[in-house]
C-alpha cells in the first residue's frame, strides 16, 4: 500500500465509500491522512457522574439499569428514557428521535456517555448523548462528514491507513527548523492528529501542522511577490508634483504627503510598483491616487483607476476631471454599461493616447481596451474585487506600476494574509476640521423624529441620504421597491416640502447618474438609496444619513455607509433605525454608535464573523487553511514568517532539494487561493 494508493487498498472500503469520499476532496491514502478531525470527543478525565462538569460537554461510564418504552410526544418526535448507574450515583438520559440507537442499548452492560450533564441531587442528566463503546479511550476525533460517513468510519480507516502508511508519510521541514522551532516530524504529527495519546501530543501535533500551513502560505505570498516583482516596469522620472498639490485647495495631510512620497519613490524604479494603500474612509485616498496618476501623466505615461461600481466610477471622473483640466490632462470613462459606440469611441482615444487618466468599472479589464501606454493602475476599494481581476488588468500595459486602495482597515495580521504580495501604506490621518459623525441608535418610533430633523437641515440648504436595505415591504414587492416605496412615501408624507431623489442598483447607469449629479448640485435634498452609496461616493454638503433597518447590514458596511457623512466642515450626524431585539445584534449596532475608528469596526467585526466571511472566502483570495486560524494563532504566524525569511536567505526561489516537499505544497495552496 503507497500514500498514492486509492482507498479501496483500505478494508472496508469499497467502490461505494471510495465516491462518498471522494465527494470530501480524498482519493488517496495520503489524502485521507489529512483530513483533519474538527474536534474530538475527549475520555481521558474521570468518566465519573460525581465528576462530571456541567459546564462543557463531558463523558460519563456508567451501567444502563432500566429502559422505558420509546413514545411518541407529537408528530415526528419520539422521546426514549433510559437510567444508568456508576454503582455511585445515577443517570437519566433522555433519547429524542433515537429508536434503535436505544434499542442497542444492553440492560446490565456499560457504556459512555458523552453530551451535556445536568447535576441534579442523586446524580445527573442527559439528553441525547452520543453512546460510546466502553472499550474507547483517548480521544475519539471527530470528522468533518459528508453523507454515508460516520466518524466511526473514518477513524477506523484512518487506523487502518497509519497502520500501513504512517511510515511512509514524507517530512517536509528540514531538521535545522524542526529543531529551531521545536517542531515535531510530520509522521508524528498525522499519528496525533487523529489519535493523540493525551492533550500534550495534540497541542504538539496542531503547533507542527498550523506552523507548516502558515509557513507553506508566507512563503507563497513571497514567491508571488518576487515574481511580480522581476517583471521589467517603467522607471519614472522623479519630477516635481508640487504644482498640482498646490491647486487641490486644501493642505495635503502629512499622511497623504508622505504616502504620495511612498508611492512616487516606488514608481521611480524599474521594479514594478505593488502598493497597497490602506485608509479609512474619508482619509484622502482620491487625492494620493490623483497626485499618483498626475506623477504619471507628467512622466508621459496613461493611468487607469478601477471603481466596484458605474456611480463611484462616473463620480471619480468628474473629480479627476476638475483636478485634471487646469493641467491639460484629458480625462474619459469606460463601464459596461455604455452603449458599444460611446464604448469604442473611449476605446479609440484610450489607444491614441488622447485620454490619459481612464476611470471605469470592469469594463475596463475586458480583453479589448488597449492603452498606448499604461503605466498606472489603481484598483479603488480593493475589498469589492476578487485577487483574479487585479492580476487581470495588471497585464494591461508592459508591467504597470498599481495601487490598491482599501477602505476597510483591515488588522496588520490580516492585512498580511490577504494582502502578503504587496507593500502596506496607511493612511492614519484624517483631513484636519473633520468633525466626527454623531451616531444614534434609535427604535422605529422615533423615524418621524428623524424625518423632522432631516427637513429641518433641507431647510438649512444641507443635505441627507435616507438608506434602505433590499428587504421586501410586503410578500409580493420585489427587494428592490423597497427604497422605492419609501421614497414615494416620505416624499409624499414626511418629506412633502423638500427635493428627494432615488437611487438603486437596477436603475440605468444613465439615470443614476442624473440623479447623482443633481444631488452633487444639491438641486436634491434627500437621496433615498440602497446601498449603492455605500462606497466612496463624495458629496461634502451631505451632513445627515438615515439608515433603516440597520441590524441588516454588517458592522463594516455601515461604517462605510456612515463615511458618506462628515465629510464637511460641519457637524454630522448618523442615525441607525432598528428593532431589534435581539441582543448581540444591539452590541453591533452599539459599537458603531460609540466608534468612529474604522479599525476598531473592522476588528469588531471580525471577532463577530471570522475573516472567511468577513472578505467573502473566495472573493478575497484566501486560501483555505485547514488547520490554522487566522485570527488566534497569530504567534505562530510571526514564527513561520521568521522561518520562512530564513529558508528564503538561503534558497530564495525554493529549489534546493530539501525545500523541495514544501515547495511542493505551496504550489497547491497558491492554486487554490489563484493568486
Ligand atoms: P476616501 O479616502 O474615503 O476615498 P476621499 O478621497 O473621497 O476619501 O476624500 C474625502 C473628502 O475629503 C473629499 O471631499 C476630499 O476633497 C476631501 N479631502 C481630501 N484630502 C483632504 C485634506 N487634506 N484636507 C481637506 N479635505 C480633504
Ligand atoms: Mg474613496
Amino acid at each position: 500500500m503507497e500514500l498514492s494508493s486509492p482507498l479501496t487498498a483500505l478494508k472496508g472500503v469499497g467502490e461505494k465509500r471510495q465516491k462518498v469520499y471522494a465527494k470530501l476532496g480524498i482519493t488517496n491514502i495520503g489524502e485521507l491522512l489529512e483530513h483533519y478531525p474538527r474536534g474530538y470527543l475527549d475520555l481521558t478525565g474521570s468518566l465519573s457522574i460525581k465528576d462530571a462538569s456541567d459546564e462543557h460537554p463531558c463523558a460519563v461510564r456508567a451501567t444502563v439499569t432500566q429502559k422505558s418504552p420509546t413514545r411518541p410526544i407529537r408528530k415526528g418526535l419520539t422521546v426514549s428514557k433510559v437510567r444508568a448507574t456508576d454503582m455511585e450515583r445515577d443517570l437519566l438520559i433522555t433519547f429524542f428521535n433515537a429508536k434503535y440507537t436505544v434499542e442497542a442499548l444492553e440492560i446490565g452492560e456499560e457504556y459512555i456517555f458523552y453530551g451535556d450533564f445536568t447535576r441534579r441531587m442523586t446524580g445527573g442528566e442527559m439528553n441525547s448523548p452520543v453512546v460510546i463503546q466502553p472499550e474507547e479511550s483517548g480521544f475519539l476525533p471527530q470528522y468533518p462528514l459528508t453523507e454515508g460517513l460516520s466518524s466511526k468510519m473514518v477513524s477506523a480507516q484512518m487506523k487502518t491507513a497509519l497502520e500501513n502508511c504512517g511510515s511512509l508519510i514524507k517530512e517536509t521541514l528540514s531538521t535545522d527548523i524542526l529543531e529551531k522551532y521545536d517542531l515535531c516530524s510530520k509522521a508524528e504529527a498525522i499519528r496525533n492528529i487523529h489519535f493523540p495519546s493525551d492533550e500534550k501530543a495534540l497541542e504538539k501535533a496542531k503547533k507542527r501542522l498550523i506552523f507548516e500551513e502558515f509557513l507553506a502560505f508566507t512563503l507563497g505570498m513571497s514567491l508571488v511577490k518576487g515574481k511580480n516583482r522581476t517583471a521589467e516596469g517603467n522607471a519614472f522620472e522623479n519630477l516635481s508634483t508640487e504644482e498640482f498639490e498646490k491647486s487641490l485647495g486644501f493642505e495635503l495631510t502629512g499622511a497623504q504627503k508622505r504616502v504620495i512620497a511612498e508611492c512616487k519613490k516606488d514608481m521611480c524604479s524599474a521594479v514594478p510598483m505593488s502598493r497597497l494603500i490602506q485608509g479609512d474612509v474619508g482619509s484622502g485616498k482620491t487625492a494620493v491616487a490623483a497626485s499618483c496618476m498626475y506623477f504619471a501623466a507628467k512622466n508621459g505615461f496613461q493611468s487607469a483607476m478601477m471603481a466596484p461600481t458605474e456611480v463611484l466610477a462616473a463620480q471619480h471622473k468628474v473629480t479627476l476631471e476638475k483636478m485634471f483640466a487646469p493641467f491639460g490632462i484629458k480625462v474619459g470613462v469606460l463601464t459596461g454599461s455604455m452603449k458599444a459606440s460611446e464604448k469604442n469611441a473611449v476605446k479609440a482615444a484610450i489607444k491614441s493616447g488622447e485620454i490619459t487618466v481612464v476611470t471605469g468599472t470592469h469594463a475596463l479589464i475586458q480583453e479589448d481596451v488597449e492603452f498606448k501606454n499604461l503605466g498606472l493602475i489603481i484598483t479603488d476599494e480593493q475589498h469589492r474585487f476578487g485577487v483574479r481581476q487585479r492580476s487581470a488588468l495588471g497585464k494591461k500595459g508592459k508591467a504597470p506600476h498599481t495601487i490598491v486602495m482599501s477602505a476597510t482597515p483591515i488588522p496588520r495580521t490580516l492585512a498580511f494574509v490577504l494582502y502578503g504580495d504587496l507593500d502596506v501604506s496607511v493612511l492614519d490621518e484624517m483631513p484636519k476640521n473633520r468633525i466626527p459623525v454623531k451616531t444614534y441608535l434609535v427604535t422605529p418610533e422615533l423615524s418621524q423624529r428623524a424625518f423632522n430633523f432631516v427637513r429641518n437641515f433641507a431647510k438649512e440648504g444641507k443635505q441627507s441620504y435616507i438608506i434602505c436595505p433590499l428587504v421586501e415591504r410586503n410578500e409580493d414587492s420585489l427587494p428592490l421597491e423597497a427604497a422605492a416605496d419609501l421614497a414615494e412615501q416620505i416624499a409624499g408624507q414626511e418629506l412633502v416640502d423638500c427635493n428627494v431623489g432615488l437611487l438603486h442598483g437596477r436603475m440605468k447607469p444613465a439615470e443614476k447618474e442624473r440623479v447623482m449629479e443633481a444631488f452633487a448640485e444639491n438641486r436634491l435634498q434627500v437621496l433615498v438609496s440602497t446601498t449603492v452609496v455605500e462606497v466612496g461616493v463624495d458629496v461634502p454638503n451631505a451632513v445627515c444619513m438615515i439608515i433603516e433597518n440597520a441590524d441588516r447590514f454588517g458592522l463594516s458596511q455601515l461604517h462605510q455607509l456612515r463615511g458618506r457623512v462628515g465629510r464637511g466642515k460641519e457637524q454630522s450626524y448618523c442615525i441607525l433605525i432598528s428593532g431589534t431585539k435581539n441582543p448581540e445584534t444591539k452590541h453591533r449596532l452599539e459599537v458603531i454608535a460609540k466608534t468612529t475608528d474604522g479599525f476598531k469596526v473592522a476588528e469588531e467585526d471580525l471577532k463577530l464573523r471570522g475573516p472567511g466571511d468577513f472578505f467573502g472566502c473566495r472573493q478575497s483570495g484566501l486560501p483555505m487553511l485547514k488547520m490554522a486560524d487566522m485570527m488566534t494563532d497569530i504567534k505562530l504566524l510571526e514564527l513561520a514568517k521568521k522561518a520562512a525569511a530564513e529558508i528564503l536567505e538561503n534558497d530564495p526561489r525554493l529549489e534546493k532539494a530539501e525545500n523541495a516537499a514544501l515547495s511542493k505544497n505551496i504550489q497547491k495552496l497558491l492554486e487554490e487561493a489563484a493568486v
